[in-house]
């Protein structure tokens, strides 16, 4: 159901991208704001956001894009909230909340918040959503719907600003969770950023590896390897820019995981079953939990087994 009131006169969303038009269209289905401004830097992002309708006002002057905002959200890549910052901290009106989708926040917020004028409100989030594709024609209005979205305010950031941001991220179907920034970097290294590093990474090997062939790669991929490929096909600036900022807990968490990896290893060398029995029993108990929350489908295989039983017999 559409608000009955906006919660923002003018919405500007930088960076027209997957996450970004997909908080236009949503802002829009659900009146979230009276206008929507979108500015990017890329001209086919412009132009397809035009053309799709996504904006009240479409421009590649970020600065111009924010004169008039009462929020603006940064949706670029995490090393370019920075660059971004710089452009529009001049022209932000007092009061003006800014906030962010990066998948980072630690990094976003001490670029970010040094930059900034005393009178604008910093409320830093990260939608737990998304998918492998980018650009404005990638994003659709129930990207949000039943995800979480984490808020990571710095100590002493108004709290009407955060109950606003709250406010939108609700109205976009999301569950809304408050968290420190650099506990918000641990949690999303294990349960994001390393999977896909471990993505990348087993795709990169299978695709190297002399004795199998690129055809037989492709042709037996549904044992396990597709999935992964999903994941490997990630937009390779944003990953970049994940890594490169969250550095630490990255690296923390791929320490324990080589750890654990090492002690699968030595399970097999010795034969445990009892010990492979008992971690994929663990593991597979974690993967009900998930789909008993509603963050994924109980569906064989992503739902592929469905689409073959309409397939003649
Ligand atoms: P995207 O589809 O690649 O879109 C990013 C857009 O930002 C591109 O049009 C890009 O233009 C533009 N941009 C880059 N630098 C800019 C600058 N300095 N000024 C203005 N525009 C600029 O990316 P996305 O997937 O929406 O990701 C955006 C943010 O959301 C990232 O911080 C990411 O960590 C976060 N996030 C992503 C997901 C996901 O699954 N994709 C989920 C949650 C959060 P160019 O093409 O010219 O660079």
């Amino acid at each position: 159901m559409p608000l009955v009131e906006p919660i923002f006169e003018d919405l500007a969303i930088i960076g027209v991208g997957l996450i970004g038009s997909s908080i236009a269209r949503v802002a829009r289905r659900r009146n979230a704001a009276r206008r929507i401004i979108l500015a990017d830097r890329s001209v086919g992002a412009l132009e397809r956001a035009k053309a799709l309708g996504l904006g009240d006002v479409v421009t590649d002057d970020a600065a111009r894009a924010v004169r008039n905002a009462d929020c603006v959200i940064l949706c670029v890549p995490v090393g370019a909230n920075e660059a971004v910052g710089r452009v529009i901290s001049p022209a932000l009106g007092p009061g003006t909340i800014v906030s962010d989708v990066g998948s980072v926040k630690g990094a976003v917020i001490s670029s970010l918040q040094p930059l900034l004028p005393a009178h604008a409100r910093l409320v830093p989030g990260h939608p737990v959503a998304g998918t492998e594709q980018s650009g404005p024609d990638a994003g659709f209005a129930s990207l949000f719907i039943n995800r979480w979205c984490i808020l990571t305010p710095p100590d002493g950031t108004d709290e009407g600003a955060v109950k606003k941001v709250r406010a939108l991220w609700e109205a976009f179907g999301s569950h809304v969770e408050i968290m420190s920034a650099a506990h918000h970097d641990l949690v999303l290294a294990i349960t994001s950023h390393v999977p896909h590093l471990i993505a990348y990474n087993i795709v990169g090997t299978a695709a190297d590896l002399a004795e199998v062939t690129q055809s037989e790669v492709i042709k037996f991929s549904a044992g396990g390897f597709r999935d992964f490929t999903r994941i490997a096909a990630s937009d390779p600036t944003m990953w970049r820019d994940v890594f490169l900022h969250n550095k630490d807990a990255v690296l923390e968490m791929l320490g324990r995981f080589n750890e654990d990896l090492t002690a699968l290893q030595r399970m097999i060398r010795r034969s445990d079953g009892d010990g492979l029995f008992a971690l994929f029993t663990r593991t597979r108990a974690i993967r009900l939990g998930i789909v008993a929350e509603g963050q994924e489908t109980a569906a064989p295989d992503f739902g592929r087994r469905a689409a073959e039983t309409d397939e003649p017999a």
